[in-house]
């Protein structure tokens, strides 16, 4: 969970009296709505970081991870109190679980002002300026059609921030049976490439150096759009008009991994050398039960095609441990596939069930010890994987981009997306430098600069 708190950066407006306080849960586009929100009603409210001094407190919330209702309502429990101190308070919900409950939220948290869904948000200062006005428990969960993101300047980034990310779509069309994406952000809709152009023009205005483009499924980007380019011919124009920003992408379904995609690894020079890709599991039966579409080959013979077409490039992925009717050697097909692949990271989890999904009603649910004994055993394994890639850069010498300072220690990030550690002054934030890794650790690097 984070709060989103600008204090001290270009999103508070002094002029403002009103405060408003965002908590965001999940992923990155989550965070992203989060700024949207914070950017729409910027003329109106200022942020403040003290959740006990807000006129207004946004949750915005993501089902994917386990017990995210429950989660909402203890967190919602607790701010009710602040409205027996301030009666002018207005608390609003947002993100997937607003979705997933609309009006129902209100019977249960009946002092909720607004639930607003993730492709409603746009219309936030609405709902509120309906609230001024006397109307009561607002619910806007409308999916729509259209890309609902205002063509209006890009989020502000914060004082000092050299990265940035960009949704350059909405929703996703392939209901993996586990998840509960496209039932809480609709089918799949791309926005304008013109707009994200502008986007990004406007970030790197503001001296944003390193990019993520986002979507539930960047590689099919473009279908519907007429006219239009499709996702390679969209990274093609980007790089052609911003050659010094970094680019990258998250996150790409391995069936809608293209040829010229990869290619695109292999000759376009902003495009960083990283690919999320996941796999979820090694068993061709459980990939086809979740609904993935491809088979363990086909995402191997991938892997390999992307190492030859760049050989520098990090491929990191995400797996699930225990789905329905996993058995032991499924199991092991997974550890085969992680040990083949030589992932430089992996995000494993155990499967949870999510309600409303196709694998909720599977009946051959994997007890629960044995998913966390297979867990521990995937995770050692990939941290003995992991520490092995990162090793390989001991003793090289690597651009990195320095994001942070703090302490004398600057955070920076590799093009294949390995996080650095090397003692330097401040001013080098948003430069580009070249370090020495001396050492590497199970998920960072500690280099020094080569001056
Ligand atoms: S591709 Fe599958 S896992 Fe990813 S958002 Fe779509 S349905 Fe969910």
């Amino acid at each position: 969970m984070k709060s989103l708190v600008r204090q001290n950066d270009q999103l508070i407006v002094n002029k403002a009296q009103r405060k408003l306080h965002i908590i965001t849960f999940g992923c990155q586009m989550n965070e992203y709505d989060s700024r949207r929100m914070a950017q729409i009603l910027m003329g109106q409210y200022s942020l403040t970081p003290h959740v006990d001094e807000a006129d207004l407190i946004i949750i915005n919330t993501c089902s994917i991870r386990e017990k995210a209702e429950h989660k909402l309502y203890s967190l919602l429990g607790r701010l009710r109190r602040l409205k027996a101190t301030n009666p002018s308070l207005k608390i609003g919900v947002a993100g997937c679980v607003a979705q997933q409950l609309g009006n129902r939220l209100f019977s249960r948290a009946p002092y909720v002002d607004f639930v607003i869904g993730p492709q409603a948000l746009y219309k936030i200062d609405g709902i509120l300026g309906k609230l001024a006005h006397g109307e009561i428990r607002l619910c806007d969960i409308e999916l729509s059609r259209r890309f609902q993101i205002p063509c209006i300047d890009a989020p502000l980034p914060k004082k000092g921030d050299v990265r940035a990310y960009v949704t350059i779509m909405q929703g996703c069309d392939n209901f993996c049976t586990y998840c509960i994406v496209p039932f809480v952000r609709g089918r799949e809709i791309s926005r304008p490439s013109e707009d994200i152009l502008a986007e990004v023009e406007s970030l790197a205005r503001q001296g944003i150096r390193d990019v993520t483009l986002l979507g539930q499924n960047v590689n099919s980007y473009g279908k519907g759009l007429e006219g239009d380019v499709d996702f390679s011919g969209l990274l093609e124009r980007i790089d052609s008009v911003f050659p010094d920003v970094r680019l990258r992408f998250t996150t790409s379904h391995p069936k809608d991994l293209s040829d010229r995609l990869i290619d695109c690894f292999g000759r376009l020079g902003s495009l960083c050398e990283h690919l999320h890709l996941p796999v979820q599991s090694g068993s061709d039966r459980i990939l086809k039960r979740m609904n993935r579409r491809y088979t363990s080959q086909h995402y191997l013979e991938m892997v390999e095609k992307l190492r030859r077409t760049c050989p520098d490039i990090t491929i990191t992925t995400d797996l699930i441990v225990g789905f329905p009717g996993e058995t032991d050697e499924d199991f092991e097909q997974t550890l085969a596939l992680v040990k083949e692949a030589k992932f430089d990271q992996a995000f494993a989890f155990k499967y949870s069930p999510r309600p409303g999904t196709a694998a909720v009603k599977m009946k051959d649910q994997v007890d629960e010890k044995v998913k966390s004994q297979r867990l521990t055993r995937l995770l050692n394994f990939l941290n003995d994987i992991g520490l092995k890639q990162y090793k390989k850069f001991e003793g090289r010498t690597c651009q990195v981009l320095v994001e942070s300072y703090s302490d004398s220690k600057l955070t920076a990030r590799t093009r294949g997306n390995h996080v650095v550690n090397i003692e330097g002054p401040k001013d080098l934030v948003g430069r580009l430098i070249n370090v020495y890794i001396e050492r590497a650790c199970h998920h960072s690097l500690i280099g020094r600069i080569v001056h």
